[in-house]
């Protein structure tokens, strides 16, 4: 044994010390890179797990704990063969997740070569450190006070600066109009309408839901922009179509931030409503789709997207991340899952379709309901001179479906998709009507506007196909859409005509008598509940952008349907056809009023071929920039 080594300190503090300090360092590295190749990768934005920039405070405190835990068995192991070298142990074990966490977090390495590459310096790093011991306590000694406040200014910096932003914004909003209303959007992500009771579905799914509409507007026929979350939502936030906003699929993030330019640079819901005073705030569960990284921060003051919970930051977290993909796939009667359950660490279990769970990484967890709830009542009860809009994202019907765990059993029989999928329907319904007895609690239901729809439905087998954004099918773009203005609407009205759901920004200001100050499309859908309606309205629009990425599940479905990864899809909806054109794919023709399972293509037949020539035209003629 040399000299160093043995008058080294091994006490427990030094390791302690060691723990903390390299804990923080791996942290924060891990956190900036987390955040920087997650731009890098963009491209991979669908099956990756996403981060904002807490993360640079939260990988510190996981990877501490990880590390300081270590540092403790150690402490142990060593207290009873005290002939052991301990720091050199502790050095190898730290230098090696270091090493891994650093070179995984690119997320372009294979895992295997990343373990041989740690193990490697970890080894070499261990011998180096073992004949310095003495020297290299001491710099932890010295160093880890430093780590720790840059720890502190990492925290104070994000979190205040983020408090300080929202203030400021806040401090700057002109005065509203005395007596304005609440404005609430609820999108329930992935709801097809032909799951819900008031659109005739037999299982009484949506008591809430069917109470509001009774109370209101119901649209019987609402066609959702797209059919997937990211570029329906531009659309319900912009009121324009995807051939205006131009926000297809996933763009990358801007380095220095999005600045105007998320969502296409269009005037958006949120800002106007600003403009006129509003406090505006957005409560996301669709973390992959409707998020501030994405460009959907503008507009709002406060947007609650990731990080809701410890759970849902430890994943988000490297070894998070490796938990979750080692660990949370594996079966409930797993001894990981039975712990986690009997500790009460049920979030943790509570499977998200975010991360890349089903392309072998981790899945995420879910937030729920609840969760979005509590983050909105809370947010309405920070401020209560000003009106708010707050615009909502529940994402529980979206797969994995059927609601969380401990959610008590619907009344249907439990054991296909299409049950759970409707515990998933009952279980947001619920929690509508929790939001609607908490806004009424604090006596706002009477001056607050209320309308709920969904991003676009979703396939539960149907041609082939399964979940949604691959084809524009009836069950994929035919969503809910309810009105909910009392004393300012009528109650109980249906219309029947079809209408694009991207008319809600339009119709919101209208509701709300911006008159020529709003800035959506002249679409507001109020003349269609006036007496008389009107003779006429545009046919709504569907579109979907080629998507070159294809899993299995597709690849078989494109065999036998047209689908959006051999090229972009559009859908025109009239009160009686709708015809879905594809780039590269025959033209698709379907009576939707006596077909609504489009099993019969008329577009061979010579009075189909007629009517696609004829739809066909008027969607070039729509497509033309809008006077
Ligand atoms: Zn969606």
């Amino acid at each position: 044994m040399d000299k160093s080594s043995v008058t080294a300190p091994r006490n427990a503090g030094s390791l302690l010390i060691l723990g903390l300090g390299s804990g923080i360092v791996a942290g924060l590295v891990e956190g900036v890179g987390l955040l920087f190749f997650q731009r890098i990768n963009w491209e991979r934005w669908g099956p990756m797990m996403h981060v904002s920039w807490e993360i640079v405070w939260i990988s510190p405190i996981s990877d501490a704990i990880l590390f300081l835990s270590l540092a403790l068995i150690c402490i142990v192991v060593f207290r009873f063969a005290p002939r052991l070298p301990a720091v050199r142990v502790l050095v190898f074990l730290l230098t090696f997740l270091t090493v891994y966490d650093w070179l995984t977090l690119t997320n372009r390495l294979y895992l295997r070569a990343c373990l041989l590459l740690a193990f490697g310096v970890a080894v070499a790093f261990a011998r180096w450190c073992g004949k310095r011991e003495g020297v290299f306590l001491q710099f932890w000694k010295t160093t880890t006070p430093w780590m720790v406040a840059a720890w502190v200014l990492a925290f104070a910096g994000i979190q205040g600066g983020k408090w300080l932003q929202e203030r400021n914004a806040l401090a700057h909003l002109p005065p509203a109009t005395p007596g304005a209303p609440n404005v609430l959007v609820i999108v329930v992500d992935t709801l097809r309408a032909d799951h819900v009771s008031s659109y005739g579905y037999s299982r009484p799914t949506n008591p809430n839901f069917d109470r509001l509409a009774q109370q209101g507007v119901r649209f019987e026929n609402a066609i959702a922009p797209c059919s997937w979350s990211l570029p329906s939502h531009v659309s319900l936030l912009t009121g324009l179509y995807q051939f205006e906003h131009g926000v297809g699929s996933v763009q990358p993030e801007p380095w220095l931030g999005w600045g105007n330019k998320g969502m296409g640079g269009f005037p958006t819901l949120g800002e106007t409503l600003e403009h006129r005073g509003y406090r505006t705030g957005a409560f996301s569960a669709n973390r992959t789709y409707f998020s501030r990284d994405l460009g959907f921060g503008r507009g709002f003051v406060h947007f609650e997207d990731y990080f809701q919970s410890p759970s849902d930051a430890f994943v988000r977290t490297l070894y998070g991340r490796e938990f979750a993909r080692i660990y949370l796939k594996r079966s409930e009667h797993s001894l990981v899952k039975r712990t986690l359950r009997k500790l009460g660490v049920t979030s943790l279990l509570d499977q998200d379709a975010e991360g890349s769970g089903s392309y072998g990484g981790a899945f995420g967890v879910r937030k729920r309901a609840d969760v979005v709830n509590q983050e909105v009542t809370e947010w309405i009860d920070r401020d209560r001179q000003r009106p708010f809009f707050a615009f909502l994202n529940y994402f529980d019907v979206h797969d994995p479906y059927g609601g969380p765990r401990d959610y008590s059993k619907t009344s249907w029989p439990q054991q296909s998709e299409v049950d759970a999928y409707d515990n998933g329907v009952k279980y947001v319904d619920d929690y509508i009507g929790r939001l609607m007895e908490e806004l009424s609690r604090r006596g706002l239901e009477n001056n607050t506007l209320v309308v709920i729809t969904s991003d676009h439905g979703e396939s539960l087998g149907q041609h082939h196909l399964r979940t949604h954004g691959k084809a524009l099918y009836w069950e994929l773009i035919h969503v809910p859409l309810v009105i909910w203005y009392p004393g300012h609407i009528p109650a109980g009205v249906t219309v029947t005509t079809p209408v694009t759901n991207a008319a809600i920004p339009a119709t919101i200001m209208d509701l709300l008598g911006a008159g020529a100050q709003s800035p959506f499309p002249p679409s507001s859908l109020s003349a269609l509940w006036q007496t008389g309606g009107v003779p006429h309205w545009p046919d709504p629009l569907s579109e979907l952008a080629h998507n070159a990425i294809s899993d299995k599940e597709d690849q078989i479905a494109r065999t036998l349907v047209p689908t959006a990864s051999t090229g972009a899809m559009k859908s025109l909806v009239t009160p009686q056809w709708q015809l879905i054109t594809h780039e590269t794919r025959d033209d698709q023709l379907y009576d939707w009023v006596l077909d609504q399972a489009e099993s019969n293509n008329f577009v061979h037949t010579p009075e189909g071929q007629a009517t696609t020539d004829n739809l066909k035209s008027r969607l070039a003629d729509m497509m033309m920039p809008r006077k």
